[in-house]
């Protein structure tokens, strides 16, 4: 049986989302519902409303989410109903040539259907009252009371962790720890550079910190995002509109360049200092993205002499061996969370958050269900 419910809908780019009634579909064998409890606003959700990111609209916004499974399909196991889940934006096949190598963030089926904002099985999972279709940003469509989703994409954590911190797990601390633990290759004493000090780069420099940095720069254009940066645990924080970043990654190391830089920016110029910041031989992992549409340039030198430069979407992330383990970090107090929620809010003014997120006056805003 399919059910009605509140959900915050995209329906042209350029307005602001409807919040209005949906119909989800029925629990299908494979799939579970979970209760939304609490979903996080994420730059991605802002570029799809903006128009650089594009979607078949209208569209249910919201990938960074958590809540309670309240039903599960006839053929789901390991998971009960009253489980606490976070939810995962990768589902996968698991066998396709790209899983085959270890890149489930490619697996064939997901790029297939991702694109069309579909499921992973290919339809959509909830219409518009009137019977219209409704597509789905990034498989999950979390701006609503409720998801249906393949079972695989909740991950259950601890029931101690609150909802409004777990959300966070899904996307952009994924994403920013998974970076430092997952693809770059961190060495013991390491001088890691992170730009941006959004969700992701906070969420960054403590995934570098728990990989055993040595020092950590932080580097943004707003002193309120670097105090923050330095609460949860950068050494040195650079804001980029008073001091040359690059600079200040070659006198930090007698003039070489930072062994790692993390980016999660999303600018051309950070993009262009990244591979100027870094040493011969070094790391440079772009988490931020622009339109796809548009170019960057680098001077060429900056990109010679050994340097391994790689782009990550969601940080390498294996959703069921991530997500516990960093909840886990959470509650031992070697993952902060707290610092990253800037504001909290009701689904109904989730219009005055994304105003907010526009204006870069947030980290992240968390909407409460
Ligand atoms: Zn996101
Ligand atoms: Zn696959």
């Amino acid at each position: 049986m399919g059910s009605d419910f509140r959900a915050a809908v995209l329906h042209r780019v350029g307005t602001p989302l409807a919040i209005e009634t949906i119909t989800g579909a029925a629990v299908g064998p494979d799939d579970v519902r979970v209760r939304i409890r609490a979903a996080s606003l994420c730059h991605t959700d802002l570029e799809v409303m903006e128009g650089s990111l594009r979607y078949p609209l209208p569209m249910v916004l919201g990938h960074e989410a958590s809540g309670i499974i309240e039903e599960t399909g006839a053929d789901v196991t390991g998971l009960t109903v009253g489980d606490h889940v976070v939810l995962s934006w990768n589902p996968h096949c698991g066998h396709c040539f790209q899983c085959d190598r270890d890149q489930p963030i490619l697996c064939d089926t997901y790029l297939e259907a991702g694109p069309r904002g579909m499921h992973f099985d290919g339809t959509s999972k909830a219409t518009l009252a009137s019977g219209s279709p409704l597509t789905h940003l990034m498989f999950l469509g979390a701006f609503s009371e409720y998801c249906v989703v393949p079972a695989q994409q909740a991950i259950v954590v601890p029931k101690d962790i609150p909802f409004d911190r777990s959300c966070l797990i899904g996307c952009g601390v994924m994403t920013g720890v998974g970076g430092a633990l997952n693809v770059a290759d961190i060495r013991q004493g390491d001088t890691v550079m992170v730009f941006g000090c959004g969700a992701v780069g906070l969420a960054a420099i403590q995934g570098a910190r728990l990989a055993g940095a040595g020092t950590i720069i932080a580097v943004d254009l707003d002193d309120t995002k670097l105090e923050i940066a330095s609460r949860v645990g950068a050494d040195q924080c650079v804001n980029a509109t008073k001091k040359d970043p690059v600079e200040v990654a070659r006198t930090a190391t007698r003039g070489r360049g930072v062994d790692v830089v993390l980016e999660s920016a999303g600018h051309p110029t950070a993009f262009k200092q990244t591979t100027e910041a870094v040493r011969l031989g070094g790391q440079v992992i772009w988490l931020g993205k622009i339109d796809v549409a548009k170019d960057v340039s680098f001077r060429w030198g900056s990109l010679m002499g050994e340097k391994r430069l790689r782009r990550s979407s969601y940080g390498g992330a294996r959703p069921r061996r991530d997500f516990p383990l960093l909840a886990k970090a959470y509650l031992d107090g070697r993952l902060k969370l707290d610092e990253l929620i800037t504001h909290r809010m009701k689904l109904e003014s989730i219009n005055e958050g994304f105003d907010l997120l526009r204006a870069g006056k947030t980290i992240r805003t968390v909407i409460d269900f």
